[in-house]
């Protein structure tokens, strides 16, 4: 599934390719996860942006597109196949493709800055990467949750972006039990840095893939092979040798060292 980083990687490819280009055709398969698709004709793409996991795209006429990758969506510019969810044509005849094989992504078109009808991106915290995620207010906001720490991380209300790939790496190098349900300030401050390291190092290697995550060129991020916790149970854990264990917290694999990392 997409994360920061994947989505970031997508955002960086399809920004000189749309930025300046105006809809001109849209297509789409029924979608419950779809919002006005057709309010994007004659509309121009400003930029294209990101928050969390959203890609947001400004256009003019003071609407924004909308665009989350679910668990298997790809953006390409064509040619399109049979899980092709969506086709904007352009005003230079290419077409921005929206391919999502298991229909969990979604697509709307708002007014700017008006989020009601996507209520995560409305509630979203801030972005892991800006001075936004403040330390001091992160501890301030975990002292005030007994929620296990990694669903909470999940719920993308403490910080953006943070998924279930990186919410594992991030806890070992905090040395954080991901079921732990009280964090002090020490290990929240370690924590934030962890969250910041995994996503920038991620980033820098245009995310991980699994099986469906791709760029807008059809590549492949490189993250997967630098793994730690996520996906690794059995292995030792690099630290201190214990074989890492897996479990299951609030319905996601997790995968965490049952030695260094304290509840
Ligand atoms: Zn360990």
């Amino acid at each position: 599934m997409p994360e920061l980083p994947e989505v970031e990687s997508v955002r960086r490819q399809l920004e000189p390719e749309l930025r300046g280009h105006q809809i001109v055709k849209v297509w789409t398969d029924v979608q419950r996860r779809f919002l006005d698709p057709e309010r994007l004709v004659g509309h121009t793409v400003l930029d294209v942006g990101r928050r969390g996991k959203f890609l947001i795209c400004p256009l003019d006429g003071d609407l924004e597109l909308i665009m989350h990758l679910g668990m298997t969506g790809v953006l390409h510019l064509g040619p399109a196949d049979a899980w092709t969810r969506a086709r904007l044509g352009l005003d230079d005849g290419r077409e921005l493709v929206f391919r999502d094989v298991r229909r969990f992504g979604g697509l709307a078109v708002v007014p700017a800055g008006h989020y009601e009808a996507l209520p995560t991106l409305a509630k979203l915290g801030p972005e892991p990467l800006s001075d936004e995620f403040d330390p001091e207010r992160f501890v301030r906001r975990l002292a005030l949750t007994r929620a296990p720490i990694k669903p909470y991380l999940l719920s993308q209300r403490p910080v953006a972006g943070v998924g279930n790939i990186y919410a594992d790496e991030a806890l070992w190098l905090a040395r954080i039990h991901p079921a732990s349900r009280r964090v002090g300030r020490k290990r929240a401050l370690a924590l934030h840095a962890a969250i910041r390291q995994v996503l920038t190092q991620a980033i820098d290697r245009e995310g991980t893939t699994f099986r469906d995550y791709r760029m807008v060129n059809g590549e492949s991020g490189r993250n997967a092979t630098f793994l730690i916790a996520y996906g690794q149970a059995g292995q030792p854990c690099p630290r201190c040798g214990t074989p890492l264990k897996k479990i299951w917290l609030g319905g996601r694999g997790t995968t965490f060292c049952p030695h260094d990392q304290r509840y």
